[in-house]
């Protein structure tokens, strides 16, 4: 009896050489804990593609939709899983093909990942065609374009048919790039610009910097729920969050305040690239667009990256327009939470005048004018955490581990 399974096809993957195994591997790695809550039987590699096989009859289509979102994946498809036995993979077919409806007409596509079956593929194309023909007589074949395709794979001792294959995100399978720090708000960008980063193949590691104490809490818990949102992905196991506000405050005090919010970018760039640093990350992430706030012209842009050292700072959305930003954040399921208002750091303390184009000298006066150096230290001393189960790759840095325990949940 021929039975349900997904078939997971990717791309990119596809395009690697001696270390696609690598790939391959950390994908189905990190199916096996996307699908952890499913009676899952098997995730393995088979020629050309991953295939995960269920207990039940009915989990493979509640799968699919949560394999959809896996980086690395470019489509899905619930086949049915066939012995090499022409009966069985002709009902399999007439079955697939009945799913499609409505269509009128169709046609078949074979192939072989292995030469060792005697059916070439023109031969498997007539012997299923044929079958379908008379199953739906009512129905045309068209071979140039056809309402619905029915794919017949040949692959290592079993056939695969299937006629629906679902888009998935693409990409490349999150702990196949190196882990990323990225500045988190609870706004529209920098959650896409982090699911960006994550699509990439890089472990994300999100830093939000709340007003707290001079704030309430609320844009913490935002933070948590589009962490929470994006999990699908994987990207995540880990998010930080830093008390800013009384530093603000300090800073507010000290500075003009048309510099205040480089000012505060400054030293939010400087812890996280500080917790960069213990997380062993190569590189920090922000949602930062040309132009779409004062804080983000060329000129803002030089002055507050200028306090990282030795790491890049990756803008994934700097040419996109907000509109974009708004129907990707719609996709990935953050929009509705970014859309509430929440008190948060940038709100707090902000200048009626901001300066959009800062010149250096007077960006380093200001910033010599509070002890920086000791806030971040500071800041980093204070930060806390939340840990997520979504990511495989996910490793907690030594130094903050014996902590954990201490500090008090969110
Ligand atoms: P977002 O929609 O991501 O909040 P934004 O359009 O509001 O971005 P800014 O407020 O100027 O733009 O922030 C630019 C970038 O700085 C953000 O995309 C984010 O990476 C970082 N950032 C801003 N505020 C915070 C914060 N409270 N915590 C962490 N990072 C922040
Ligand atoms: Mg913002």
């Amino acid at each position: 009896m021929a039975s349900r399974v997904c078939l997971v096809h990717y791309h990119e993957i596809g395009l690697k050489g001696k270390n696609r195994k690598t790939f391959e591997d950390q994908l189905c790695t990190n199916l096996r804990l996307a699908l952890r809550d499913l009676p899952v039987a098997h995730v393995g590699r088979i020629s050309g593609h991953l295939l995960v096989t269920f207990s039940t009859a009915e989990a493979p289509l509640v799968a699919a939709p949560l394999i959809r979102q896996v980086p690395g994946v470019a489509r899905v498809s619930v086949a049915f899983r066939c012995e090499r036995d022409p009966e069985q993979f002709c009902a399999a077919a007439v079955e697939a093909l009945a799913e499609a409806e409505p269509f009128s007409t169709f046609k078949v596509h074979a192939k072989r990942s292995n030469t060792d079956y005697e059916l070439h593929t023109m031969d498997l194309n007539r012997l299923v065609g044929t079958a379908l023909c008379h199953a739906f007589p009512e129905k045309k074949v068209d071979v140039h374009e056809p309402d619905a395709t029915v794919h017949v794979l040949v692959n290592q001792g079993n056939v695969y048919v299937y006629c629906a294959s679902e888009p998935g995100v693409g990409g490349l399978p999150v702990g196949t790039a190196a882990k990323c720090v990225s500045l988190f708000s609870s706004g529209f960008d920098s959650p896409v610009a982090t699911w960006m980063m994550g699509r990439r193949g890089a472990v994300m590691v999100p830093v939000h910097f709340s007003g707290r104490p001079q704030t309430s809490d609320a844009s913490e818990w935002t933070c948590q729920d589009i962490v929470r949102a994006l999990q699908p992905e994987g990207a995540i196991g880990r998010l930080y969050v830093v008390p800013f506000g009384d530093c603000q405050r300090e800073i507010a005090l000290a500075v003009p305040q048309s510099l205040r919010v480089i000012m505060y970018r400054r030293l939010m760039y400087d812890v996280a690239q500080r917790i960069a640093r213990v997380e062993g990350a190569k590189a920090l992430v922000t949602g930062e667009s040309l132009g779409q706030v004062a804080s983000q012209t060329l000129e803002n842009i030089t002055a507050t990256s200028e306090v990282v050292e030795g790491l890049p700072v990756l803008r994934p959305l700097i040419g996109s327009d907000k509109q974009e930003i708004m129907a990707r954040a719609k996709a990935i399921g953050t929009y509705e939470l970014s859309a509430q208002t929440v008190p948060d750091c940038c709100t707090l303390f902000m200048p009626r005048r901001p300066e959009t184009h800062a010149r250096l000298a007077d960006v380093h006066t200001a910033w010599e004018a509070f002890d920086h150096e000791a806030m971040a230290e500071r800041l980093l001393d204070e930060v806390e955490w939340v840990d997520f189960p979504g990511c495989a790759a996910y490793r907690p840095p030594k130094r903050w581990r014996p902590r954990h325990e201490e500090l008090a949940p969110l």
